[in-house]
């Protein structure tokens, strides 16, 4: 199916598989995928080892304001796909770390971090065709994004999906563990001063807690069709 040069903004609660959906949508439309949360957690991971983030996780939010001028965090397209790196390390799995996901949402709260995400994802945007996921693309990154889904999942399953998938690599984590940390970014998400999370009123809700991969590409396709009418197969 070929369709026109959009932007598609997904965004959405913790773990409700946008990235898994944003990725599918991006190889079948041979759209650029760009996963929002990816770059918060690699300025996460360097506030980390820089020593940014004190025992009491208060930020020394001037000393990272600064680092970030000099930041070099980007996405290079390896044969496994495309990969978030620091200058010429790959740090997609300490990314996805516990310790990782425990400091992200009060760091991605920070104005200056917020700053500077959103200037890195509009320059993408220029090129339209892209597919975006995070937690606020289709209200202030890409307010007229011509694509905006709002995806949710019941709490519990989405607890299951991502200490299943951090299981697959390694990590075992208690499905409680998985639950306390989702509940407690969702509400930093939704509740922080700058850019919270919120439904587009503009935006589509998928709610997919019973829903395979392939129905949600199913309505998506329905979706395109629909909308942009003349796509063609
Ligand atoms: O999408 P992911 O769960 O990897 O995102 C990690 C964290 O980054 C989220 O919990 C949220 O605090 C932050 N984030 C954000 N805005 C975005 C994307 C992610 O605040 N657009």
């Amino acid at each position: 199916m070929h369709i026109p040069d959009i932007i598609i903004a997904i965004d959405g609660y913790s773990s409700t598989g946008k990235s898994s959906f944003a990725r599918l949508i991006a190889s079948e439309f041979s759209f650029l995928y760009l996963d929002s949360g990816a770059m918060y957690r690699g300025v996460t991971l360097m506030a980390i080892e820089k020593g940014f983030i004190d025992a009491d996780c208060h930020t020394d939010t001037a000393g990272l304001s600064s680092a970030l001028k000099s930041f070099d965090l980007h996405f290079t397209m390896t044969e496994d796909g495309s990969k978030t790196f620091i200058g010429n390390r790959c740090i997609e799995k300490e990314i996805r770390s516990m310790e990782v996901s425990g400091k992200v949402s009060p760091i991605a709260a920070i104005p200056c971090v917020r700053e500077f995400v959103d200037m890195r994802l509009r320059e993408f945007g220029k090129r339209k065709r892209v597919v975006m996921d995070g937690r606020d693309i289709g209200t202030t990154v890409f307010p007229d994004a011509e694509l905006k889904i709002f995806m949710t999942a019941d709490l519990e399953v989405r607890a299951r999906r991502r200490a299943g998938e951090m299981a697959a690599k390694g990590e075992k984590v208690s499905i409680e563990a998985v639950m306390a940390n989702l509940k407690e970014r969702d509400y930093i998400d939704s509740h922080r001063k700058t850019s919270p999370l919120s439904k587009a009123a503009d935006a589509l809700v998928l709610d997919n807690s019973r829903m395979t991969l392939q129905d949600q590409m199913v309505w998506i396709r329905g979706v395109i069709k629909e909308r942009f009418g003349n796509v063609s197969d």
